[in-house]
């Protein structure tokens, strides 16, 4: 008998018929003597449709407020599950976030898990009763409702597996696992058996949208096994985000990402002198704005250049910020671009492989795409580049790495993946 958190996504309980699917699978785990946990999401478009109410009510609504609201959609999809699995001869019974003790700080729309009591959790469980767990939410100080930033149901059931210590945290959504690359680019595009977490935490944080990386990072701190499928097609096992031991299909890339909500500040002429870099720097970051990749380059006559990347949907609060420190201290020209993108290159395979950035850098050149900056951390290198050429790049590197169909296999390094002998 396993313990089993299933979460499904807004496209899995998009309406009654999509829930009673749901339930099918529910009574399935249970039939097979499974304990099952379930978390959701709110039905389709839910959470957007209350952001687009909020925002029609005040151009600014508060972000307590919005948090009361968002939260909302949630608690309509987790009593309707539960509904429908009584109706069906299944005892469930639904739970905010605060009823099951789920406790964050209190940053609303993107607060964070701070604890977690599972009494009544295992208690439900211990009757034979399915709970139903809102997803996306959580109570701060208070006891004000907090929810957890956008795709935020993916933590909320990898942290509530954590706390159980459940065998598996199987996460349905619309896709039916990992790919190389996006299949909507490159169709040749394979889906993996397995990624490691971090492999999967640099991806997620590198626009592949299918798990949040909040998530994966508390998977891969409590060595949750994670598994990613699709609620319509079950009969295929998905891709597992497991520890590197049990992730290792040795290919060098194991998938190539992109990122179109990126946008680039650069300052021209900034003097060239200390705590400058710092004065900008804190400015952008009082306004809660994380920056990406930076680039100073080298001074000449007191004066220096200095690039960031940020996202799209940050840049004009950024700029201000900047602007505003301009009218206190000379910073030159400050330049907003808006048309550019990020495309990476991930794989635990590239800290025994040399010459992959190289190669890199040469199949993009080989299509005459400029690369802007360049950022690389020990498994994945990321190059912003002109957003034009976006689906070009993507569908360049993929080849280039054999990612395809007839796939490169690295030849077996026994030194570096501790392979059995
Ligand atoms: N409903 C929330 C959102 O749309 C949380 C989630 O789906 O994970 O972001
Ligand atoms: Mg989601």
């Amino acid at each position: 008998m396993a313990l089993i958190v299933q979460k499904y996504g807004g496209t899995s309980v998009d309406g009654i018929e999509k829930m009673r699917h749901v339930a099918k699978q529910v009574a399935s785990a249970r039939h097979n003597g499974d304990d099952v946990v379930v978390v959701l999401s709110a039905m389709g478009k839910e959470t957007d449709r209350l952001i687009n109410l909020a925002t029609t009510a005040t151009p600014d609504p508060s972000q307590r407020e919005l948090d009361m609201l968002i939260s909302t959609g949630e608690q309509v999809s987790v009593s309707l599950l539960a509904m429908v699995l009584n109706g069906q001869g299944i005892k469930a019974r639904s739970f905010t976030g605060g009823q099951i003790g789920i406790i964050t700080d209190g940053t609303h729309t993107n607060a964070r898990i701070q604890r977690i009591s599972t009494e009544r959790l295992r208690e439900s469980l211990s009757r034979g009763t399915v709970p139903v767990v809102a997803g996306f939410q959580g109570m701060g100080p208070e006891s004000e409702i907090t929810t957890l930033g956008r795709g935020g149901s993916d933590t909320t059931a990898v942290a509530l597996a954590a706390a159980l210590g459940a065998d598996i945290c199987d996460i349905y959504t619309d896709v039916d696992g990992i790919y190389t690359t996006d299949p909507g680019i490159v169709p040749e595009a394979k889906k993996r058996l397995r990624v490691s977490y971090e492999e999967m935490l640099e991806m997620a944080s590198l626009g592949a949208r299918v798990l949040q990386s909040r998530a994966v990072a508390f998977a891969m701190k409590y060595r949750v096994p994670v598994r990613v499928r699709s609620s319509f097609n079950t009969s295929d096992e998905g891709t597992w985000v497991v520890c590197e031991d049990l992730a290792m299909e040795r290919e060098i890339i194991s998938g190539v990402t992109y990122d179109k909500h990126q946008a680039r500040i650069t300052l021209v002429g900034v003097p060239d002198k200390p705590g400058v870099a710092s004065k900008i720097f804190n400015a952008v970051a009082k306004e809660d704005i994380t920056v990406d990749m930076i680039i100073q380059n080298i001074g000449r006559d007191k004066a220096t250049d200095i690039s960031f990347t940020l996202p799209r949907a940050d840049a004009g609060r950024a700029k201000q910020a900047i602007d505003r420190l301009a009218s206190e201290t000379a910073m030159g020209d400050i330049l907003l671009t808006k048309d550019i993108a990020k495309v990476s290159i991930v794989g635990i395979g590239m800290r025994s492989h040399s010459g992959v950035a190289a190669k890199m850098f040469a199949s993009l050149a080989a299509e005459g795409i400029n690369i802007i900056m360049i950022s690389t951390s020990e498994i994945k290198i990321s190059c912003v580049i002109d957003e034009r050429y976006t689906e070009l790049a993507v569908r360049v590197l993929h080849k280039a790495f054999g990612l395809g169909k007839t796939r490169k296999r690295l030849k077996t390094d026994k030194k570096a993946h501790h392979a059995p002998r």
